[in-house]
This record gives structure tokens, C-alpha cells and sequence, in this order.
């Protein structure tokens, strides 16, 4: 059982405190994906609340700026144990808010965010030294208050980036989670008043995006805006923060290939892939929904890619012998099923479909679902659908299929299977995305993640990560 104070949550947390909201609106509701029903509430924020959370943020910042780099990072630490005290709990909220899974919840919504933290508290004492470049001295300061927007989907580990990230740095934070699923940023906030941080350094401010999300993006108190979510809002974002030339990071959408070049062993290569594109029932930005495999395999390659989508029980999140949870709203599942109905006129379905899996009245279930013979051009191949379905494209060589990975408008993550190493390489610096995986290579929570193109702009985690929150300055003499 939940404690129902984690989930009735009435105050937004400014300069060290529980602080009620500037107005009085009805809360937001957060729905458990499982049925629909209501699982929590928090504060509707207003432009009033954030204007005192910016203010705060600005106050804290020039003694959390001038603390040593073992400070900040001994602070992390705190943090990170605090949250741990809290894991169980966050598990638990998150997959019921967005649908994951309980042993994904634990291992990746919940123990990467504390891993992270460790990395931040690590990446703090490691930020650049200044350096001697002829007769200047270049020093790296901290940014200042940085503005943080969060999507649903990975809720506390986006909001750890942003917030760790930048707090390493020397920076003060104003956040905004999404409405979808708000509720573990509170628990990180209960986990930061009990680490001790000292007022202000971190600010929760909830509310909608149109609300409380344009009232940071347009704030002349920010000089990061740190948004992570649809490439569609992330424009608006930076068009809103260039009025005040607040410098933006935006971490956008993604259209993912995984490549399967013609020497590899297919088994593995396509388990892999199969089970990455339904990492939190495809709910992940860096998911590997293309497989681009070698049109002679493409039928070997569905008959493995079928065996794991099998396996893929649909189910409650809490339910252990669940393997694929809901989708966390009915907007998501109600543009899922658009997008698999699509995708039914303009390819071959192989696996799974628009109809409702069996026994699931209510709540935000799909079935996992397969595409073979996908046009790389169309529209399932292109747009980003953020469910459980998974495009296969033939191709017919090594250039073409890189070109095909090439050929999105995103440019996040990627995959490359191949005997060769030297041309397993060769495809992956080919390949246009902030980050690529050779032969199932291990996901690294202290590489730099972010994306070119569509994809955003500017790197998050790790000591680059922390970087990207502070500003350079040359001193001459
Ligand atoms: P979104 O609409 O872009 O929202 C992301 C965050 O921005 C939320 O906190 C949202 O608040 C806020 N927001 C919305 N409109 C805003 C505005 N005009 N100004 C400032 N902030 C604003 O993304 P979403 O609704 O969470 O998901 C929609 C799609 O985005 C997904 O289907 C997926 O394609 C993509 N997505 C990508 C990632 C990623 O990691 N790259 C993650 C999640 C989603 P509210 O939601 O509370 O209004
Ligand atoms: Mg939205």
C-alpha cells in the first residue's frame, strides 16, 4: 500500500518548504493506466507560482554556485540516499502513472535515476579545470537557474538529468513535470528536504504545460530551459525562450533503426531489437523502432521477432508475471491505435493489431504489434508512435541501409549488428544519432545522450552532460 499522502499532494515546493498555491484551481488528476480510475492529484499551478519559484531558484543560487565542487557533490550523494529510502515507494507510483512494468519500474524508472545521481555527485568533482590558452584563462562557471520540463514517460529519471545535472554543475533548479505523471517528482523533492539542501536550490512547481510550462519557458529569471518531449512543443519552447535569448536544451522525439547487417547471427541481433522496441510498452524516446534487416532474412527475421512479441504477456504493471504494460493515457493509447490502424493499410501486419487485447476493458492496453514489408517512407516508418510497435524494413546492402536509418527526420539512438568490427564501426559513424549501440552493446549512464536533428539539441548525463549547464569564461592578463 501506498501511503495517500505521496499521492494527494496539495503544495508545490519553493525556497525549502511546502508552499500552497499563488491561486486557488481545482488539482490535476493523475489516472492510473491500469483501469482509468483516479490514482492522485497535485497542485494546478499558475505564472504566480512560478515567479516565486524563479525567484527562490535566483536567491539560492550565488552560495550554491560558490560551494566547492566536494560539497555539491557530498549534497548528491544525500540526495541519492534519500530517494533510495523512497525507491519502493517511486516504483510502485510510476508504474501505475505511466504503465511500466514493477521489475522495469524498479531497475530502470527508479534504480538508473539512483545511479545517475551517483554519476552527477562523481561528474561534479571531475568539471574541467580552468585552462591556460595563451594569456587568457578559461574557466567554466555555473549557468545559473536553470528551467527543467519533463515528459511522462521515464518521469524521475528525466527530472534526475536535468535536476542532478544541473545542481553538480553549481546551477539552481525550477521543474515542471508532466501532468501524466507528476507524482515521483515529489518524492524526489521529499528526498531533497531531507538530504538538507540548502533553500531554493531546487524548486517543483506542477501545472499544465500551457500554464506553468510556458510561464517558465518565457521567464527572463532562466538562463537554461531544459525541456525533454515532443519535437512539436520543444519548437514552441525554444521560439517562447528566444525572447530572452535563455539558452535552451531540448531532448525531442526519435524514429530509432536497428541495423542487422548480413554476416550476423540472427537470433540474438533480433531478441534484442525486439525486446528494446518494447522497452516501457515503446514508450521510450531512444526505442529501436525500425529493424532494418537484409531482405533474404526478412522472413526468418519475423518468425524470431513473433517468438519474443509471444512471450510479451500483456498485463497490470503490478502483476509479475506481466511483461507489457498499459500505455499511461487514453490520449497515448488513442493515438497508438491510430497509428496501428495506419499502419495496417500501408504495410504487412504480422503481429498483434488494432483490436483490444483480450480481458482489458478498461485501462490504456495495445497489443504489441509488428509490421513487416515497411516502406521506410511511410508514415509508421516516419512519425514517432511511442507504443509497442515495431516496423521491420528490408534492405539490400550495407549503404542502403544505412541510408535508410538516415533517411527519419530524428536522429536519437541507433543499433548496428555485425560480425565485422571494423565495418560494424564504419556503419556506426555512418549513422546520423546522438548515440549508437554495436551488437547489443550496454546502455551507459554516464555517456552523453541527446540527438541530432529533430532529436534536440545539447547532451544530457555524465560529466559532458553537467557541462552543458555551465557557461565559459576568458580572463586576460
Ligand atoms: P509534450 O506534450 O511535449 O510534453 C512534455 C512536457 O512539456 C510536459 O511537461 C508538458 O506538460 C509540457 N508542455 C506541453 N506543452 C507545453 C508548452 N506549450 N510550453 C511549455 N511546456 C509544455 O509531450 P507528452 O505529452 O509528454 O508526449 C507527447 C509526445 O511527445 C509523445 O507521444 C512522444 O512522441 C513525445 N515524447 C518524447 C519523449 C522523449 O523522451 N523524447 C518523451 C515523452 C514524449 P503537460 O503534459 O503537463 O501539459
Ligand atoms: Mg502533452
Amino acid at each position: 500500500m501506498t501511503d495517500i499522502a505521496l499521492l494527494r499532494r496539495t503544495a508545490h515546493y519553493i525556497g525549502g518548504s511546502w508552499v500552497d498555491p499563488a491561486e486557488s484551481h481545482s488539482p490535476l488528476v493523475v489516472t492510473d493506466a491500469s483501469d482509468g480510475s483516479t490514482l492522485g492529484t497535485v497542485p494546478d499551478g499558475s505564472a504566480a507560482d512560478v515567479d516565486r519559484a524563479v525567484d527562490a531558484a535566483r536567491a539560492a543560487f550565488p552560495a550554491w554556485a560558490a560551494l566547492s565542487p566536494s560539497e555539491r557533490s557530498g549534497a548528491l550523494l544525500r540526495v541519492r540516499d534519500a530517494l533510495a529510502e523512497r525507491a519502493a515507494d517511486a516504483s510502485r507510483i510510476i508504474s501505475l502513472e505511466v504503465g511500466t512494468t514493477a521489475r522495469i519500474a524498479d531497475a530502470v524508472q527508479v534504480g538508473l535515476p539512483l545511479k545517475t545521481l551517483a554519476g552527477f555527485a562523481d561528474a561534479a568533482l571531475h568539471i574541467s579545470e580552468d585552462q591556460q590558452l595563451g594569456n587568457s584563462t578559461v574557466a567554466r562557471e555555473p549557468a545559473g537557474v536553470v528551467g527543467a520540463i519533463t515528459p511522462w514517460n521515464y518521469p524521475l529519471h528525466q527530472l534526475v538529468g536535468k535536476a542532478g545535472g544541473a545542481l553538480a554543475a553549481g546551477c539552481t533548479v525550477v521543474c515542471k513535470p508532466a501532468g501524466v505523471a507528476p507524482l515521483s517528482a515529489f518524492i524526489l523533492a521529499d528526498a531533497i528536504a531531507a538530504a538538507g539542501l540548502p533553500a531554493g536550490v531546487f524548486n517543483l512547481v506542477s501545472g499544465s504545460g500551457s500554464v506553468v510550462g510556458t510561464a517558465l519557458a518565457r521567464h527572463p529569471g532562466i538562463d537554461v530551459l531544459s525541456f525533454t518531449g515532443s519535437t512539436a512543443v520543444g519548437a514552441e519552447i525554444a521560439a517562447a525562450a528566444a525572447t530572452n535569448i535563455t539558452r535552451v536544451a531540448l531532448e525531442l522525439g526519435g524514429k530509432s533503426a536497428s541495423v542487422i547487417l548480413d554476416d550476423v547471427e540472427l537470433e540474438r541481433a533480433v531478441k534484442t531489437s525486439v525486446n528494446n522496441a518494447f522497452l516501457n510498452s515503446g514508450q521510450t524516446c531512444s526505442a529501436w523502432t525500425r529493424l532494418v534487416v537484409p531482405r533474404a532474412a526478412q522472413e526468418r527475421v519475423i518468425e524470431i521477432a513473433i517468438s519474443v512479441a509471444e512471450k510479451l504477456t500483456v498485463g497490470h504493471p503490478l502483476d509479475p508475471a506481466t511483461r507489457l504494460g498499459p500505455l499511461a493515457s487514453a490520449e497515448q493509447q488513442s493515438s497508438v491505435l491510430d497509428y496501428i490502424a495506419k499502419g495496417e493499410q500501408e504495410a504487412r501486419l504480422v503481429f498483434g493489431g488494432s483490436s483490444a487485447p483480450e480481458g482489458f476493458a478498461e485501462g490504456y492496453y495495445v497489443r504489441p504489434t509488428i509490421f513487416a514489408d515497411v516502406d521506410n517512407r511511410s508514415q509508421i516508418a516516419q512519425q514517432e508512435i511511442f507504443g509497442p510497435v515495431l516496423c521491420i524494413i528490408p534492405h539490400d546492402g550495407d549503404d542502403d541501409a544505412i541510408r535508410i536509418a538516415n533517411d527519419s527526420a530524428y536522429g536519437l539512438a541507433g543499433g548496428v549488428w555485425c560480425a565485422d568490427e571494423g565495418r560494424a564501426l564504419a556503419a556506426a559513424r555512418a549513422i546520423r544519432t546522438g548515440q549508437v549501440d554495436i551488437n547489443g552493446g550496454a546502455f551507459n549512464p554516464i555517456a552523453p545522450f541527446g540527438g541530432f536533428k529533430h532529436s534536440g539539441i545539447g547532451r544530457e548525463f555524465g560529466l559532458l552532460g553537467v557541462e552543458e549547464f555551465t557557461e565559459l569564461k576568458a580572463i586576460q592578463r
